[in-house]
C-alpha cells in the first residue's frame, strides 16, 4: 500500500446498524444489553455512543463500534492522521504537539505504535502481491550505532518498497537468501541493480532478468575511458571513441563488436605483480564489457523494464530523509517498519 490517503476515515457518533455476526461463535441474533459512552480521542469528536449486544447463541457480550472507531482511544482517522504526519517528515514528538493544538492529547508513543501499525499493514498488504520487475539496492540507513547496510527491494510497476533486508548487498549467498523466497511469492521475472558482481551471480542462480542501471555504467565506464585517455599510446584512442559510441547507441550484438575489438588487442605483458599497462586495462575493459553487455540491454526487449535503477534509488532517498527519527529506534524490526513507511509515497 501506498498509503493513499485521499480522504482520511469518516468517524461515525453512533450507529443504530446491529452487528452482522458473532465474533465468538458466528451466531447471528442478538439482543441490546446496555450502552456506554465512550471517549475518543480525535480532532472533532469527543464521545461515541458503544452499544453492548448479547448473542443469543452463545450468550457471551460484545461491544459493537460505530464506523472508524475501534477499542482504541484514538479513532482511526486519527491514528491515520498520526501516520501521515509522521510520513511527511515530523519526529513522534513534533507529531504528537501538533495534535495538542487541537486539544488531543496523543503521546509520542501511542504514535510511534500506530507508524508500526501501519507498516504492518504495508507488509500485509506486499506480503502475496504480484511483482514482475524488482529493483534492488543497498543503502547504508543511520541505525542505533553505527551506519546500518540494508538491502531495499522495490516493486518497479508501482515504485513502492517491497521489502527491506538488514544485510550486506557485496555478499551475494545472504543476497541470493533473502531475494530467493522474494522471487517465489511474488512471481519476479526480472531484477535492476547496479553492475555490483553480487547481483550478477544472483540474477544468474536464479534464473532472472537482469538489467543494469545505465546511468551506473555510464559513470564508471565514462570514468575509465578518461584516464585512458590521457595513459593510453595515441594508436589505440579510436577504441575509446567506439566504446563511448556502443554505450550512446547499446545496440543488441554490442557484445560481438567488443569482443572483436578485444581480439585486436595485444595479449598481457606486464608480469603478475606489476602495474597493469593502460593497454591492458583497455583489454579488460572490453572484456568486461563484452560479457556483460546482455544486461545492459534487457529493456529493448521488455519494454516494462526500466533502463535505470532511478525508482529504487528514489525510495531509498525516502528513507534516509526519514533515517533521522527512525534512528532512535532500539532495534531491527522498529526500524524496518520505520523504513518501510518512510519509503512509501503518500498520494
Ligand atoms: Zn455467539
Amino acid at each position: 500500500m501506498a498509503i493513499v490517503v485521499l480522504k482520511l476515515p469518516d468517524v461515525k457518533r453512533k450507529t443504530e446498524v446491529r452487528p452482522k455476526k458473532c465474533k465468538y461463535c458466528e451466531g447471528s441474533t442478538f439482543q441490546r444489553w446496555g450502552q456506554v459512552n465512550k471517549p475518543v480521542k480525535d480532532v472533532r469528536v469527543r464521545n461515541v455512543k458503544v452499544y453492548r449486544y448479547r448473542c443469543c447463541g452463545c450468550k457471551r457480550t460484545f461491544r459493537h463500534y460505530p464506523e472508524g472507531n475501534t477499542s482504541a482511544d484514538q479513532t482511526k482517522r486519527l491514528q491515520l492522521f498520526a501516520v501521515v504526519m509522521w510520513s511527511l517528515g515530523l519526529s513522534h514528538r513534533a507529531s504528537s504537539l501538533v495534535l495538542s493544538g487541537w486539544k488531543v492529547l496523543v503521546s509520542h508513543m501511542t504514535i510511534w505504535r500506530d507508524v508500526q501499525e501501519a507498516a504492518q499493514q504495508i507488509k500485509k498488504h506486499n506480503q502475496w502481491k504480484a511483482v514482475r520487475i524488482l529493483g534492488l539496492d543497498g543503502a547504508n540507513i543511520l541505525g542505533w550505532g553505527d551506519k546500518q547496510p540494508v538491502l531495499v527491494a522495490v516493486d518497479l510497476g508501482t515504485g513502492e518498497p517491497l521489502a527491506i533486508g538488514y544485510l550486506n548487498e557485496y555478499d551475494p549467498q545472504a543476497v541470493r537468501r533473502w531475494v530467493a523466497p522474494l522471487v517465489q511469492k511474488h512471481g519476479i521475472t526480472v531484477i535492476v541493480t547496479d553492475d555490483l558482481s553480487s547481483y550478477k551471480i544472483v540474477a544468474e542462480k536464479l534464473q532472472l532478468g537482469h538489467q543494469v542501471c545505465q546511468f551506473h555504467v555510464r559513470r564508471w565506464v565514462g570514468k575509465t575511458l578518461k584516464e585512458l585517455q590521457e595513459t593510453l599510446p595515441k594508436e589505440w584512442l579510436w577504441v575509446l571513441e567506439q566504446i563511448r559510441q556502443l554505450l550512446e547507441v547499446l545496440p543488441p550484438d554490442g557484445s560481438k563488436t567488443l569482443y572483436a575489438l578485444w581480439k585486436q588487442l595485444p595479449g598481457r605483458r606486464s608480469k603478475r605483480n606489476q602495474v597493469r599497462l593502460a593497454l591492458e586495462q583497455l583489454r579488460d575493459l572490453l572484456l568486461r564489457l563484452s560479457q556483460d553487455w546482455h544486461t545492459y540491454c534487457t529493456f529493448q526487449s521488455e519494454p516494462q523494464v526500466p533502463w535505470t535503477n532511478n525508482a529504487t534509488e528514489q525510495a531509498i532517498g525516502r528513507m534516509k530523509m526519514r533515517a533521522r527519527t527512525v534512528r532512535g529506534y532500539q532495534s531491527w524490526p522498529g526500524m524496518h517498519a520505520g523504513l518501510l513507511l518512510a519509503a512509501s509515497s503518500i498520494a
